[in-house]
């Protein structure tokens, strides 16, 4: 296997992954809108949706606006997108996922990095991460009157309950039923098994490749993770995502055994607490490898896999595939609360060799960020470890600043430094 690099057009160098991953992604989306115009049941959904449901029917695509609008973002257009949703008196204050996709629908997909998402038959959103989205998705059922199916996820303290469980998995089969009703196809179970399996090797291989961060120096930095999530939101439950982690972990094995590592000189490593500030990644990755730090992990990436409050892979066991779907609903870090939340970072913590945490509280995310105060508490007096809090938000570039992000960094590799003179 060869290992090339190429310059991409931000002037980084993109490994073969990266290069395959823009395939993907642009390959995906058009394949989209091929579909829907010919005819396919189109969904939109939200990113948390467990989408092999919909491979249950022979025609149906679904779309996922959260993670359109993270690509914008990604590409520079989120103030752009986010103004044109202010100008039509939605609050700056609204995440900026939503300001983007509102922006992007009511120009009709003018300055979208991909012609914007094809209208949809049905929007099926869910409450387990926040209700502000629910919100969002119904302004699309107000304005259009396109039916709106809302998954109700409660929130999970502590380790989901049977009966939440089996009230997720009702709602799953309400939502078939609902398909098969609006789309005229029937489903078929059989499909979902496949699909649910390909996700299970996909996430196999995610892991594999998430674990390249344990080793010193670390095979990653958590901004490869960040955008090579983004298959996984849009094409969940195929052999080509599969395929696609598969060569990831091999390609960042083989790269270490090559000596090959992102942040060679790697003196700290870091765990970040929340979404990705998707504006930044170049930048951020950049200046860090200047400072011989590496963010190495978050529960952002990690949790993908996993059960709440769990760090390690929980697999499919080839049984009733919507029972496995239910089971691991709550997989995202939001719907968790505290103590699922520090137990599931403590272990990361333990198991990646952590020297500091930077939490970094999201403007947008009111949901992921609200605990992050008593999590940083927690790290420091519990765990002993030094930590900073920073102001991002994760779409909307204008309420970021590069300085006084950088200066509190700066400040956590001096407290880390100070703790290794200590002898802590
Ligand atoms: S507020 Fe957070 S959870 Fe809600 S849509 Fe925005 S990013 Fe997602």
């Amino acid at each position: 296997m060869t290992i090339p690099s190429v310059k991409g057009k931000s002037g980084h160098f993109k490994t073969e992954a990266g290069v395959r991953l823009s395939r993907i992604m642009a390959d995906e989306y058009l394949r989209l809108h091929w579909k829907a115009k010919e005819g396919a049941f189109v969904v939109w959904m939200a990113i948390v949706v467990p989408a092999e449901i919909f491979s249950g029917f022979e025609n149906v695509v679904y779309a996922v606006p959260e993670s359109h609008a993270a690509m914008s973002a990604g590409k520079g257009l989120g103030p752009m997108q986010c103004q044109k949703a202010e100008n039509l008196g939605y609050s700056p204050d609204l995440c900026s996922y939503a300001r983007i996709d509102l922006g992007t629908v009511f120009d009709d997909g003018r300055d979208s990095p991909t012609q914007g998402l094809p209208k949809p038959d049905l929007i099926v959103s869910d409450n387990n991460n926040c209700s502000l989205l629910v919100k969002w998705f119904d302004i699309y059922h107000r304005e259009w009157g396109t039916p709106h199916f809302i998954l109700d996820v409660p929130f999970c303290y502590e380790p989901q309950q049977e009966e939440d469980y089996g009230y997720i998995l009702a709602q799953y089969k309400d939502l078939i039923r609902l398909i098969e009703h609006l789309s005229g196809q029937s489903f078929d179970l059989e499909r979902v098994r496949r699909a649910v399996e390909n996700t299970r090797e996909s996430l196999a291989q995610w892991k594999r490749f998430l674990q390249t961060a344990a080793h010193r120096p670390s095979g990653l930095t958590v901004f490869d993770s960040f955008v090579q999530m983004a298959p996984f939101l849009t094409s969940r439950g195929t052999k080509a995502l599969a395929e696609h982690y598969r060569l990831l972990a091999d390609e960042t094995e083989e790269r270490m055994a090559r000596g090959l590592f992102p942040v060679p000189n790697e003196k700290y490593r870091l765990l970040w607490d929340n979404i990705a500030p998707w504006h930044q990644l170049n930048r951020m990755s950049s200046r860090l490898v200047a400072l011989e730090a590496n963010i190495i992990a978050a529960p952002y990436t990690f949790c993908l896999g996993s059960l709440e409050g769990e760090y390690e892979f929980y697999a499919y066991d080839g049984g009733d595939p919507l029972h496995y779907l239910s089971r691991i609903q709550n997989f995202s870090i939001c719907p968790y609360g505290l103590e699922l939340r520090f137990r599931v970072m403590e272990k990361a913590i333990t198991e990646l060799g952590i020297d500091g945490v930077l939490f970094a509280s999201n403007r947008s995310c009111k949901v992921y960020s609200l605990m992050q105060m008593d999590m940083m508490r927690r790290v420091t007096e519990r765990l002993g470890l030094p930590a900073v809090m920073i102001d991002i938000d994760h779409a909307d570039s204008r309420k970021y600043t590069e300085g006084a992000t950088f200066l509190r960094i700066e400040a956590l590799l001096e407290l880390i430094e100070g703790k290794r003179i200590d002898g802590g």
